[in-house]
């Protein structure tokens, strides 16, 4: 495809996002200046280019963007702030110059629709769930047998995906960032899952946040789909919106909720509440998805996948082999009775108390770098866990949380000794669970919370065989 023949487009940042949009945009005719402050980002640009053809890697220089003038476009990274309070000097020189902010979504759509294709595109976006929900979804057209391609915000890029032939879905999890610079692109089916302070930083407070979340239903027509989650007091206020709204909506929740919504998980399994008969089971949810929060989830991505065509047997089929993503409640290893579950994306208690409301006795690995509050919020589940172990740099400090409330702990100060402790005491109390849920950052002791979940996977599977623990 030569969509972006003649066109000019300067990309800043070049890290996951921004590499595959200077490769994509140039492959598509255009010819792109790209450029990164980090050395390391630009030798990483210039091995890419090195793998290209020698027509498009012509089109791209690598050079420092003092002027965007005559430029069709500008990409910024996802970290880089484009709007107030301290927006990048060249958003300031786009902004001047009359040229677009485009976000790597906004761009995918154009290559697709350019390329003839009539693929369709559902967007999820919200505070939490996000990334579950787009893989799910994925997962349940994949099984179905259409053609799939799942990015966005949680990777891969939206310019690293595929080009989907008309059939195809893109599923896309969207951050606010990307949505805020989107310009032709609408979702057939878009989702804004619930919406809780968060990230408030770069938007002008909750408002601005809302705001900027709800531009995933811009643009819609009465032949699309809007899905909102009615839990949250901001979420409610946007479904009213939206029912007057030109696209089909439908109201989700992760429980029984008074109003109604009109899908909803309860008891593993989705319902619909239907008007005349009353609530009626549309689909069970498997193992991978446990909690009302994942219930949540569930009920979104059965809404969209029914709006796209699924039949209801075939959405069943793919929440039921769903196999879950790494490090959000995983069962890792198992013995003599005792499951591992990983949730190290738990990296604050917000994250964590989803995952401790989801068992009734277990033994908890908590700690790391905590964030502000640290486990104070969690109090009400101590009676549940038999004991705590911790780990981390601030283990003391939610230490001091569990004496207070007489709920039994020891510092272990690393996850190579908390394992296998954790695990002793599982089986002498006959606790049936032992859940990594730091609620706390791990880059005290990890590179991040991935690393720190293979770790204990590592570490629990070692109990699974005879032999100790590596160290
Ligand atoms: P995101 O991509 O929005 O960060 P994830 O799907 O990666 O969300 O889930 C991250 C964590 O957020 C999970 O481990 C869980 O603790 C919590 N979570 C997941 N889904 C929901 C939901 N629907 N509502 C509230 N919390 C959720």
């Amino acid at each position: 495809p030569t969509l972006f023949e003649g066109q000019r487009y300067a990309v800043l940042g070049l890290g996951r996002n921004g590499v595959p949009a200077v490769l994509a945009l140039a492959r598509c005719g255009a010819t792109v200046q790209a450029w990164d402050d980090g050395e390391n980002a630009r030798t990483a640009l210039g091995k890419h280019c090195a793998t290209l053809s020698a027509d498009i890697a012509a089109r791209i220089t690598c050079a420092p963007i003092e002027t965007v003038m005559g430029f069709d476009g500008l990409v910024l990274s996802p970290g880089i702030p484009h709007s107030l309070p301290k927006p990048h000097p060249v958003a300031l020189l786009a902004q001047d110059a009359g040229v677009p902010i485009l976000s790597d979504a906004e761009l995918l759509y154009r290559a697709v629709r350019g390329a003839g294709s009539k693929a369709r595109f559902a967007g999820i976006t919200g505070t939490n769930g996000k990334s579950t929900t787009t893989t799910l979804l994925a997962h349940i057209l994949d099984n179905a047998g259409l053609p799939v391609a799942a990015g966005g915000n949680l990777g891969p890029a939206a310019l690293a995906l595929p080009l989907l032939p008309d059939n195809g879905v893109y599923v896309l999890e969207m951050s606010s960032y990307m949505l805020e610079r989107l310009d032709t692109l609408h979702f057939d089916a878009a989702c804004l899952l619930n919406l809780t302070p968060d990230h408030l930083d770069r938007h002008a407070g909750m408002e601005g946040y809302a705001l900027a979340k709800t531009r995933v239903f811009a643009g819609q027509t009465p032949d699309d789909l809007a899905v909102i989650g009615v839990e949250d007091d901001w979420c409610r206020d946007i479904a009213a919106k939206l029912k007057a709204g030109p696209a089909r909506c439908v109201t989700i929740s992760g429980a029984a909720v008074t109003p109604p919504s009109m899908l909803y998980g309860q008891n593993n399994a989705v319902w619909q509440n239907n008007t005349t008969a009353g609530p009626q089971k549309v689909a069970d949810i498997g193992p991978a998805l446990p909690g009302s929060h994942n219930a949540e989830n569930a009920a979104a991505a059965y809404a969209m996948a029914e709006f796209l065509g699924v039949s209801q047997a075939d959405i069943a089929s793919g929440l039921r082999t769903f196999p879950g993503l790494p490090h959000r409640q995983k069962v890792v290893a198992e013995q003599n009775g005792v499951v591992f579950v990983d949730d190290s994306k738990a990296t604050n208690a917000d994250a964590s108390s989803r995952a401790l409301g989801c068992y009734d006795r277990l033994v908890w690995i908590a700690g790391g770098m905590a964030k502000e509050g640290g486990i104070n919020s969690l109090t009400d589940y101590f009676p549940r866990i038999t004991h705590t172990f911790l780990i981390g740099r601030d283990a003391e400090e939610l230490a001091a949380t569990l004496r207070a409330h007489n709920a039994p702990y020891t510092i272990v100060g690393t996850l190579e000794a908390a394992v296998p402790a954790a695990y002793a005491t599982a089986q002498q109390s006959h606790t049936p669970v032992v859940l990594l849920s730091p609620a706390c950052a791990s880059f005290d002791q990890f590179s991040g919370f991935e690393a720190r979940g293979l770790r204990f996977q590592e570490l629990a599977r070692a109990m699974q065989t005879d032999t100790a623990p590596q160290t």
